[in-house]
Formats: C-alpha cells, sequence, structure tokens
C-alpha cells in the first residue's frame, strides 16, 4: 500500500517514539489556550469522523455547556473502505494522545478517553501512553469493530458501560455524554491535526486543509493512503494510485453515493461534493472500473448496511433490508416494473430517519444508482448480468482495506 506523506514532508516510516516525539515540539505546555482555538476556527478546521462539522465550534460548545467536560479520542472506524485513523493510532499514536491534551486543555477536561476496537492500534496506544509525560487522565476503551461502533452517542454508551449502539439525539453528547458531562467525542485525525497546529503554528492553513484518504478499486491496484489537499480533483488523485481508467467512484465510504459521468470534475471538498449530491465522509474513495457492474457495487454496499444495522430503529431494519433486496431483485433481472419507483421514493423518505447515518449511506446508495446509472440498471431487465447472479455477500469485502 502506498502510504504518502502524513503530517509532514515526507511519508511517514514506523512507530513514532516519546523521544522523536519531543524532538519534533510534541507535548509543548499550552499556554494560551484560546490563541489555540482561535487559530483553529481561523482556519477552519472541520472534523474528519465523516460530518466535517468545524471543529473549534465544537470545541467551544463543550467548553461553554455547564459541567466539567470530557473528551474522547474517537479511533473507532467503522467504514470497511477507511484505514487512516487505524494508521495514525498505530504508527502515530503521540500525535493523538497530544491532541487529546489539547482538546482537554481548551474545553477545561480534566478526564479523556481513547476509543478504539483494533487490538494493534490499542497496543500502541497504551505504549505511548505509558511514556508519555503525566497530565490528562486518560483511559483506553476497546469496543468491537462495527459500521456504527463510532458514532458519537454509541461511542458514548460504550463508555459508559452499555453496547457501542447509538441512541436518540438530542442531547448530543456535546450537551450530555459521558456521565451527563459535556462530552468533546472528536476524530483521531481531528485531534492529530490540532496537535500539529500547536506544534507549528505556521502550517496551520495547510495542515487544516488537507485530507487523509484511503483509496481503493477492483483493478489489482494496491489501496492507498495519502493526504492530498482540500480542493484536488478526482481523477488526478485517481491517476496517482493506479485508477486513472475508473469509471465511476463511491465516495465517502459507503456514505457518499455512487458518482458516474462527471465523477472526473468532482474535487474533494466537502461543500462541492454536497451540492453534487454526494459527502466526502471519512474520505474514502473506493474506483469503480469498466469490469465492475455499477449494480453490483451498490448491492453489496446496501446487504452490507442492512447487515450492520444496529436493529433498533424499525424504519431502519425494514428499510436496509428492502433496499438491499429491492436492488437484488433488479441485479437479477426479476424486479417488477414498480422497483425502480419503490427506490426513488424511499431514497427520498428514509433519510433522517433513523438513530443514525447508517441508514442515510444505504438510501443514498439507491439514489446515486438510479440517478447515474440509469441504463445499466435497465439493462438489467434486458439481459443475465453474471456479477449479480449471485446473492449479494453482507460482509462488504468487496470495500475492505487492509491497514498499512
Ligand atoms: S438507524 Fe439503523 S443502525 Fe442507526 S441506530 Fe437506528 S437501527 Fe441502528
Amino acid at each position: 500500500m502506498l502510504v504518502s506523506p502524513v503530517f509532514g514532508p515526507e511519508p511517514y516510516r514506523g512507530v513514532e517514539d516519546l523521544v522523536g516525539y519531543l524532538a519534533v515540539g510534541g507535548y509543548a505546555p499550552l499556554t494560551a489556550r484560546d490563541r489555540l482555538l482561535d487559530r483553529i476556527a481561523a482556519v477552519g478546521l472541520r472534523g474528519r469522523g465523516g460530518a466535517g462539522f468545524p471543529a473549534a465550534v465544537k470545541l467551544c460548545a463543550v467548553r461553554d455547556a455547564p459541567g466539567r467536560p470530557v473528551v474522547v479520542a474517537n479511533g473507532e472506524e467503522g467504514e470497511p473502505g477507511s484505514v487512516k485513523d487505524r494508521w495514525l493510532l498505530r504508527h502515530r499514536p503521540h500525535l493523538i494522545l497530544d491532541g487529546l491534551r489539547l482538546a482537554a486543555a481548551m474545553t477545561g477536561a480534566e478526564r479523556g478517553f481513547v476509543y478504539l476496537s483494533d487490538a494493534l492500534a490499542e497496543q500502541a496506544v497504551r505504549h505511548a501512553h505509558a511514556e508519555r509525560p503525566t497530565g490528562l487522565r486518560v483511559d483506553v476503551v476497546r469496543t468491537h469493530h462495527a459500521y456504527v461502533a463510532g458514532e458519537e452517542t454509541a461511542v458514548v454508551r460504550r463508555i459508559e458501560g452499555g453496547p457501542a449502539l447509538p441512541t436518540a439525539k438530542p442531547p448530543r453528547p456535546f450537551e450530555a455524554g459521558v456521565g451527563g458531562a459535556p462530552t468533546l467525542v472528536a476524530n483521531v485525525e481531528t485531534l492529530a491535526r490540532i496537535a500539529v497546529m500547536h506544534m507549528c503554528s505556521d502550517a496551520a492553513v495547510g495542515v487544516a486543509g488537507a485530507h487523509l484518504v484511503t483509496v481503493s478499486g477492483s483493478d489489482g491496484c494496491a489501496p492507498a493512503l495519502a493526504e492530498v489537499s482540500a480542493g484536488t480533483g478526482l481523477k488526478g488523485l485517481a491517476d496517482l494510485c493506479g485508477h486513472g481508467g475508473a469509471e465511476a467512484v463511491l465516495l465517502g465510504g459507503l456514505f457518499g453515493g455512487l458518482h458516474g459521468a462527471g465523477w472526473t470534475d468532482l474535487r474533494l471538498d466537502h461543500d462541492r461534493l454536497k451540492a453534487a449530491g454526494g459527502a466526502l465522509g471519512c474520505g474514502a474513495l473506493h474506483f469503480l472500473h469498466p469490469e465492475d457492474c455499477p449494480v453490483a457495487v451498490a448491492t453489496e454496499a446496501a446487504a452490507y448496511l442492512a447487515a450492520q444495522s444496529a436493529r433498533q430503529c424499525g424504519v431502519c431494519v425494514s428499510g436496509t433490508e428492502a433496499l438491499a433486496g429491492t436492488l437484488t431483485a433488479v441485479g437479477r433481472g426479476a424486479a417488477d416494473d414498480a422497483a425502480a419507483d419503490r427506490l426513488h421514493r424511499w431514497s427520498r423518505q428514509l433519510p433522517g430517519r433513523g438513530a443514525c447515518g447508517l441508514l442515510d449511506a444505504a438510501a443514498r446508495i439507491a439514489a446515486t444508482l438510479l440517478a447515474h446509472f440509469p441504463g445499466r440498471v435497465a439493462a438489467h431487465r434486458d439481459a443475465t448480468c453474471p456479477a449479480c447472479a449471485d446473492p449479494p455477500p453482507g460482509d462488504g469485502r468487496r470495500f475492505t482495506v487492509p491497514v498499512p
């Protein structure tokens, strides 16, 4: 796997240790917490967990809420096509612990957690935790790996000893999280970027604007973890990673939908991708090549999401199963005349009705398949598609990328 520069001019190798981290300015005292917060706001750092919410707004909300805040480094990476968070935890644990320390200082928290599921990541974090300078009390909380386990209310629930399943909102964790305290649940990449901004204020604009992206596809090219600037064209990124012949892209892990003709004009930018009907999400990009059937890809994605439903919300259970089942029937040429209408209707009606974004992701998969590939969908009525003949695996294997 290609690992391009990650928070530095050269590709990062190995696992950072305390000596090396201190040598580059790590764990430097924070003498003016508001100055760092102002810098984060000024450069417009957005959270890297998927929603792209402004980091400074979230920090201020936690700081200003009544009660003693809690901070959480969220390293549970539910999207099967993303590896950036586990890579950071395994290779840059001090950067994350330092970012967590700074987040605690900015919000006034005296308690922190690192939340993760990956065993190697846990090992690296525990080692770094043992050798780091004393300060913020930090506990490592392990969860099971699941699509929804990193959702912020699921994080709080698991830290409190419950299952890693989302809860209804409000309240959101910034209002009432761990033990009822205002809680910052921050993605580990977000915290890592805060730590770099503190070490090197001159680089803040570039650090806030860059994204870690996981690039994969089905043509035999090795997946890549790359750090690229906001606004980078997807076509250039695809060329760089060996996917120049791609015909489509699945955006944001499974969250941003399928994009066909015109995908080469897309750029890595939350707002522009949203305007195009997609989402950057966690920054995972899966390219589809001419040999890939978009109906098969959509069906596998929907089947995986149906299998990952936490089965708490009735509308999610019935909605994801209906989407996956109907897409399977479309792929086999066995759908009735009203199937496309039903998919259209569900993709409009289902988003926002579950306690988390899983149902929205499944609905967007169906909506973008119909919008971008009407001819390929219709062709399944006239001829057998070998890629759609077998039942779709529900384990997400097509999209799963190994952590480098
Ligand atoms: S929307 Fe689905 S995955 Fe999310 S909490 Fe409800 S049942 Fe669980």
